[in-house]
């Protein structure tokens, strides 16, 4: 397949941060993809909520089915807009594997425990695991990947720890685009989030039909499939009217996008990198009804009483983790209390040198759900009733 002039390419790629021979048999960004799926925090993604904890059931997205949606919808537009395929997937794998347990509560809550420390940001640690933390080859620390691919990684940053990131960080000081394999699994990430929240919140009971139907993006579909197919049962009714919404808003972004790329006139990565707007995109139509589903799942069911509740639940248990490893850091495993003793006098709070509360922060971060609920109950709970 041919790769449109302004793709990601291994010729214009900006390298690795180790000198690497090319690869005898793969694409470089082939070679990352590869690397994503055999480390340790990809693994984990399993075990990681998305918007339900990872145990109440069986059929809900976790972050590793999530990742693999957003792989497959990534890779559909780009083969259709002649990107790279291979990068988009790499960013895609890899996009949510700085996320902590019991997702965006999870994550709060071990922002507010490190807010004296240089807080908590997961696109930061998604950049952290591939760069540092993933301990896997012998001639360089963690995997060692391309320019584009962590580019790609790191979606948003603060000012202040842009200032920090050299190279990386520069683009959000200059206000200036990643590559549009970059700007693709951002959409990709947030279309596919949309349309499985709708059925895993459908499944779940904690959203009806009746109050989707006001949502424009669900009706429109729902009430075709309705009526071309009259008789289909509730599930199968629901199943194809996400698939069309899912077809609905790729097709726009790949017409609106190729409108807007020829229509700029870029012809290499650079130009894409310096051009004033994002190039792959939604129409307006279809932004405003993505953000009417976007508000509608905000309203009824990140903030449904019963995700709240298991929230509030996540919130204590990395809370109380955090306190106790703090005050008796023997509590860590082995290899962790090693790092704090390395890091002795210099640590320095923006994790460049990691102290005792980012080395905390790291372990927490990388726990399963069900992890840091079983070592919760082994710490904490041991010592209310001691
Ligand atoms: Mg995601």
């Amino acid at each position: 397949m041919t790769l449109a002039p302004y793709a990601a390419s291994d010729k214009t790629s900006r390298g690795r941060r180790y000198q690497e021979t090319a690869p005898a048999y793969r694409g470089e960004y082939q070679r990352d993809r590869d690397r994503i799926i055999h480390c340790a925090a990809f693994r984990r993604l399993e075990y990681k909520t998305q918007v339900f904890v990872n145990h109440e059931g069986d059929l809900f997205r976790t972050r590793l089915t999530h990742s693999i949606e957003v792989a497959q919808i990534g890779r559909s537009i780009a083969r259709a807009l002649g990107l790279n395929e291979d990068l988009t997937e790499a960013i895609a794998l890899a996009h949510d594997l700085g996320h902590t347990p019991f997702g965006h509560s999870g994550q709060e809550a071990l922002n507010q425990c490190m807010r004296d420390h240089g807080g908590f940001e997961h696109n930061l640690q998604s950049l952290r695991v591939v760069e540092v933390l993933e301990e896997r080859y012998a001639e360089f620390p963690g995997l060692n990947l391309t320019y584009e691919t962590r580019e790609g990684i790191l979606k948003h940053c603060s000012l202040k720890k842009a200032a920090e990131l050299g190279e990386l960080g520069r683009r959000f000081l200059e206000k200036k685009q990643p590559g549009l394999e970059a700007q693709l699994v951002n959409l990709a990430d947030e279309i596919a989030y949309n349309n499985h929240d709708v059925d895993d919140g459908l499944r779940s009971g904690l959203l009806g039909i009746d109050q989707l139907c006001n949502v424009a993006l669900f009706s429109e579909q729902y009430l075709n499939v309705e009526r071309t197919y009259p008789r289909l049962t509730p599930r199968r009714r629901i199943y194809e009217t996400v698939r069309r919404m899912i077809n609905r808003v790729v097709t726009d972004v790949i017409e609106t996008s190729r409108r807007l790329l020829t229509e700029s006139g870029v012809q290499h990565i650079d130009e894409v990198r310096n051009h004033p707007g994002q190039l792959i995109t939604y129409s307006e139509e279809i932004r405003h009804e993505t953000n009417g589903l976007k508000k509608f799942l905000r309203n009824n069911l990140y903030t449904h009483e019963k995700v709240s509740r298991m929230s509030n639940e996540a919130v204590k248990i990395v809370q109380e983790l955090f306190a106790v490893f703090m005050q008796d850091p023997r509590l860590l495993p082995a290899q962790y209390q090693d790092k704090i003793k390395d890091s002795g006098a210099g640590a320095k709070a923006d994790g460049s040198t990691p102290g005792k509360a980012r080395i905390i922060a790291d372990y927490i971060a990388g726990m399963t759900d069900r992890y840091a609920i079983r070592e919760h109950a082994r710490l904490c709970r041991a010592r209310e009733t001691a």
